[in-house]
């Protein structure tokens, strides 16, 4: 059983609680979703995801339970085990501010596509290794208990070119390729829009708004990897 913990912080939470459900129904595994909203929640995960919303926010809101400083000092202590984080999520990870080292080594500019008008879907291209898009699931994903139903995005996946990834980039930041030390993971066209530094994904769009699980299902399957390792 994998322990994932999703930091409550803001933005697209639920959906990433489905995702990594549906992920975990992919690949045959069992996955407990941790929904973090105290520190103490963060310490025995195997897996963390940061979700998207405004990083600002999100920094502000966590100072009175400190998840945001939990999560980092875990993400420190356990060097090794995998993180996604997708959007303002991928901010936090390269810009933690505080002082602290970033931990996944690359530049990083907020809201750089311009304003929310200028949001946009997109087909990206995924340099991963992790197994090919699978549509299985498309279906409306159930409600949760506040009654918040996660978005399947069929039209878009419909939209999509072969392996693309259907990228939704809502206030997107951007990456500074000359300050990058660390591998594209994602791109769209010649722009780099996911990077990976060890087991530490950053994508500065939103993977949960779709129905393709691939970034989840990468998450799981390294989680398992370091999982198996030590165990
Ligand atoms: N614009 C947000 C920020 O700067 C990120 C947007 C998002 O997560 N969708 O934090």
């Amino acid at each position: 059983m994998l322990r994932v913990g999703l930091a409550m912080l803001q933005g697209a939470r639920h959906e990433h609680a489905e995702a990594l459900r549906g992920a975990a129904n992919e690949l045959g595994v069992e996955v407990e979703v941790v929904e973090c909203r105290r520190a103490e929640h963060v310490h025995d995960v195997d897996a963390l995801v940061l979700p998207g919303g405004e990083s600002t926010t999100m920094r502000i809101a966590s100072q009175h339970e400190s998840l945001l400083e939990a999560s980092f000092a875990w993400m420190e202590q356990h060097p090794d085990r995998p993180v996604l984080g997708t959007c303002a999520g991928a901010i936090l990870l390269a810009a933690p501010g505080n002082g602290r080292e970033p931990f996944v080594r690359v530049g990083i500019q907020r809201n750089a596509w311009g304003r929310q008008k200028q949001s946009f879907e997109a087909s990206v291209e995924v340099n991963l290794a992790t197994p090919k898009a699978s549509f299985m699931e498309v279906d409306a994903p159930p409600r949760d208990r506040f009654q918040h139903q996660p978005l399947a995005v069929q039209s878009q996946v419909e939209r999509v070119i072969g392996d693309g990834f259907p990228g939704v980039f809502i206030r997107a930041p951007r990456f500074d390729p000359a300050v990058m030390d660390c591998l594209p993971a994602a791109t769209l066209g010649e722009e780099i829009v996911g990077v990976i530094d060890g087991r530490k994904l950053a994508l500065t769009f939103h993977p949960e708004l779709t129905v393709d699980r691939r970034f989840h299902r990468w998450l799981l399957e390294q989680a398992a990897d370091v999982k198996g390792a030590t165990s």
